[in-house]
This record gives structure tokens, C-alpha cells and sequence, in this order.
């Protein structure tokens, strides 16, 4: 899928990085289908059609598609390391382009293991995010206001001072809490854990935390 419509979604800022966005839905983005649609279109035609001229006009343009102009694609292709034959039949297409679909699905989620830990951006997410895969409080009932709350802290999507400084080119020691003066980082934990400026908020809210464990056991917190 296009990144932007799941930002949408989310609530997020679209300038969000597009990583985090793929890996709190466990989608991989629309080029995989693409590239699958690509080598459908340039095998199956010419395997199962039986009208002379249209074979000749699928054929002239699996020749343009082979050529150079399309070298990239080939070359991507081949360097995929598809475990599988490319399709000698109609017969074998779909299996081929399902197994090209499932290598090219791997080799992102193995990029994008590595970007989450090596983003200094990421730095939340990639403690809270675990496995490539639709994150539970999108799948849960959960109304925008609230998801868009999560999304935006785990994707560090917001205007603490640890993002805004980034973008002013502050030093890690100057995005200081201007709300309540403490000196601190304004960071997620500050603010979440920390802040004076919101310690009614917070004893309210664990508060209610402490009520929904004594009423529904610890496991309603412990789904990740
Ligand atoms: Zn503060």
C-alpha cells in the first residue's frame, strides 16, 4: 500500500518515516505487487494465447520489455534469488510470481529489521515494536482520538523536544522540557512518566489502570 493513505489512517504527520508506518500495519508497500504484476504481464500472455496476431503483438512486446530499457527490471529480478524456475508454462506463472511476491516480502522485512535499529529517529519504535506485523491497537476497537495518541508517540510522530530540536539541529542536551522547567529531556519517557506538569493526569490514569487490572486480570495489558 501507498504509505501516505495508512498516515491517514493513523493520524500522523505525513512527513512520518515510511518504514514505521509499513511495520505498524505489517504491510509491504505496493511495488511488490507491482513487480509481481510485471512478470505476469510478461509471461503469462504469450503462454496462453491462441490468436496468432495477438501472440505476435505479445511477442513484440516481450521484446521490448527484455531489451535494454528494461534492464533494471530483469536485473532486480535476478537479483532476488527467486528458489523457483521462471514459468515454462501457464500453469507455473502463479506459483512463480507467488514465490517471487514471498522473496521480495522477505528481503524488505530483513531491510526493515535493520532500519528501525539504525534510525536515531526510531529510537521508541524500535524498542516497542517487536515483529513485522499489524500492531493489536489497530485491530482492537479503539476510536481515532486514542490511536492516533499511540501512533503518534511510538512513531515519534509528535512536537516533544527530542523531535522538534532534531529538526532545529539542537544538541541531545538542549531539547530541555519547556513546560516544566526540571531541566530534563523532553523525551517520551519525560513526558509520559516524568513531567511535574502532568502528574494529575498521570495518577488519573494509572488510577484507571489499576481498576481495569483488579477487573480484568493482568493479561488486558500484557497483549502487546
Ligand atoms: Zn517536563
Amino acid at each position: 500500500m501507498w504509505p501516505l493513505p495508512l498516515k491517514q489512517i493513523l493520524g500522523v504527520h505525513s512527513k512520518t518515516t515510511n518504514i514505521a508506518i509499513y511495520g505498524e500495519f505489517g504491510r509491504v508497500p505496493l511495488r511488490v505487487k507491482i513487480l509481481a504484476q510485471i512478470v505476469k504481464f510478461l509471461y503469462r500472455p504469450q503462454l496462453e494465447c491462441k490468436n496468432e496476431n495477438l501472440t505476435k503483438f505479445y511477442q513484440a512486446l516481450t521484446i521490448e520489455y527484455s531489451g535494454k530499457r528494461f534492464a533494471d527490471i530483469w536485473s532486480f529480478i535476478d537479483n532476488l534469488k527467486v528458489d523457483a524456475q521462471p514459468p515454462q508454462s501457464r500453469h507455473t506463472v502463479d506459483s512463480y510470481t507467488k514465490k517471487l511476491k514471498e522473496t521480495f516480502t522477505d528481503n524488505l522485512i530483513d531491510v526493515w529489521e535493520k532500519e528501525i535499529n539504525r534510525f536515531p529517529k526510531l529510537e521508541i519504535y524500535s524498542m516497542v515494536k517487536e515483529c513485522f506485523q499489524c500492531a493489536p491497537y489497530l485491530i482492537n476497537n479503539c476510536d481515532f482520538k486514542s490511536r492516533q495518541a499511540l501512533s503518534r508517540l511510538r512513531t515519534s510522530s509528535h512536537n516533544l523536544r527530542i523531535e522538534v530540536g532534531r529538526y532545529l539541529g539542537q544538541r541531545r542536551d538542549q531539547r530541555i522540557c519547556t513546560i516544566c522547567q526540571n531541566g530534563d529531556y523532553e523525551d517520551e519517557f519525560h513526558f509520559i512518566m516524568k513531567c511535574s506538569e502532568y502528574k494529575e493526569i498521570r495518577d488519573g490514569t494509572f488510577k484507571k489502570l489499576d481498576n481495569c487490572i483488579c477487573m480484568n486480570g493482568p493479561t488486558v495489558l500484557m497483549r502487546k
